[in-house]
């Protein structure tokens, strides 16, 4: 992996995943750009993917599928068009083809074969790409791994150091601890070291520029869900409920106090991005899609009831998070194939706690505890998504994680920063917690709710 910025923990996207359908777009517009460069393209008569593990398992709730085929034909999670996305495997099926770099392939449904009960030893979410020419032989292979976030890294990359260190950075950090030292030597905040770090990377113009545009997807992904209803897509026929959740609390807040009603508020803004990525609309990966619901929410309700501004939160709230989230992402893990649900949900949850200590005034050692808060009481969460779709328990998590991100806010800013138990340590038991947690609590639909509730 190449380095971490707090940029890179939130790209715009497509629901419901960012491991099962960002991460294999990704993966299948990689694989057509190797098979063109291995010059195969043109032999090519049948293209084979094998998913395997959690993929395999929670693939086609996860819109896996959909993601490939788009992905072999050039989309892109940032650029495309979701409606499209969605109806993609269904069309291949029926035409019979599948247009890659230019070429009409001859596609069938068992093209693409699912293989749950075969986990490759590197990771969980593992995808096996190959071409075969016209009598079936094997002109090139790639596998390739989706390790969370919507991050890709190929079978020579997975587990290999970066490319290059952090030391390129102005302000490199590995865990919390040298984050709160370098704050304290430097006199900077975390939110101007992570602009300064990733502008080393970037440059400023494009650092600036998308962050701004995460906010403003942030924003438009909650308004979008706000007004949204009906029925959401799969077997389970979940009913939308952040529309007439919003309509609910206009009419109540009449005769309310104002801003009595945050607390639902910010339930509602969560619930309203859940509920756009399980239909598979535009989202932003923060850090993952299963838990894309919290940063909006916490940052949307900062604007609304602690009357932060928007460019605040679209700079500082977002930089603190996105610091904090690579910590999670470079120490522990932000994937519910690899740790379950505390590295989606619980990471996310943590990340919108410092950026909400951050706007409201928080110090550095604050801010550290305001994460560390939120992580702590996440610790042991499991992943059991019912249906393998984004859905349930999902949305609601993602209501009751904000919830308790604005609960950790409150609790450190009413100390001063001292705390016993650190960010890092509570990120080390994380990883302890979700290598012991058994593979049927890792997006693989095997345990817990996802086998005790009965679709209908
Ligand atoms: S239960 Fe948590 S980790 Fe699993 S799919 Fe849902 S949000 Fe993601």
């Amino acid at each position: 992996m190449s380095i971490l910025t707090a940029l890179d923990l939130f790209t715009v996207g497509v629901g419901p995943s960012s491991s099962h359908t960002v991460g294999p777009m990704r993966a299948a517009r990689r694989f057509v750009r190797e098979l063109v460069e291995a010059r195969q393209l043109d032999s090519t008569a049948r293209i084979r993917v094998s998913l395997f593990g959690s993929l395999g398992a929670t693939g086609v709730g996860h819109g896996t599928t959909n993601a490939i085929i788009a992905g072999l034909e050039g989309a892109a999670p940032e650029t495309c068009d979701p409606e499209s996305v969605i109806t993609a495997m269904e069309r291949a099926v029926m035409t019979g083809v599948v247009t890659v770099g230019g070429r009409t392939i001859p596609f069938s449904e068992s093209d693409i074969e699912l293989r749950p009960m075969t986990r490759l030893p590197q990771h969980s979410n593992a995808m096996k790409y190959d071409a075969l020419d016209s009598v079936g032989n094997e002109l090139f292979s790639r596998t390739y791994f989706s390790v969370g976030g919507g991050f890709v890294e190929a079978d020579d990359e997975i587990g290999q150091p970066a490319p290059l260190t952090d030391t390129t950075l102005p302000y490199p950090f590995d865990n919390g601890d040298e984050l709160i030292e370098l704050c304290d030597s430097t006199g900077m905040s975390i939110a101007d070291m992570a602009h300064a770090n990733a502008v080393a990377i970037y440059g400023v113009e494009v650092v600036d520029a998308r962050l701004t545009d995460i906010w403003s997807a942030m924003s438009s992904c909650i308004e979008a869900g706000l007004q949204h209803e009906g029925t959401l897509p799969g077997s389970l026929n979940v009913t939308r409920r952040a529309a007439g959740l919003a309509r609910h609390l206009q009419s109540q807040e009449e005769a309310e106090e104002p801003g009595s009603l945050s607390n639902e508020w910010l339930q509602a803004f969560a619930i309203a991005v859940n509920e756009e990525n399980a239909a598979g609309m535009r989202v932003v990966t923060a850090p993952t899609n299963g838990a894309a619901g919290i940063i909006p929410a916490v940052g949307y309700f900062a604007v609304r009831f602690k009357k932060v501004p928007r460019e605040r939160i679209a700079r500082d709230y977002l930089l603190t998070a996105g610091a904090i989230g690579t910590l999670y992402k470079r120490n522990a893990s932000i994937s519910g194939a690899e740790a379950g649900c505390q590295g989606e949900v619980g990471s996310a949850c943590s990340m919108a706690a410092a950026g909400l200590a951050a706007v409201l005034g928080g110090t550095p050692r604050q801010i550290e505890n305001a994460a560390e808060i939120a992580m702590e009481h996440n610790l042991g969460l499991t992943c059991d998504p019912v249906g393998g779709l984004v859905q349930m328990p999902c949305i609601e998590r993602n209501a009751i994680a904000a919830g308790t991100a604005v609960a950790s806010v409150r609790l450190a800013l009413a100390g001063d920063g001292s705390h016993k138990i650190s960010l890092d340590t509570v990120i080390e038991t994380m990883r302890q917690t979700g290598l012991d947690m058994s593979n049927k609590y890792k997006e693989t639909s095997t345990g817990g709710l996802a086998v005790n509730v009965v679709e209908c």
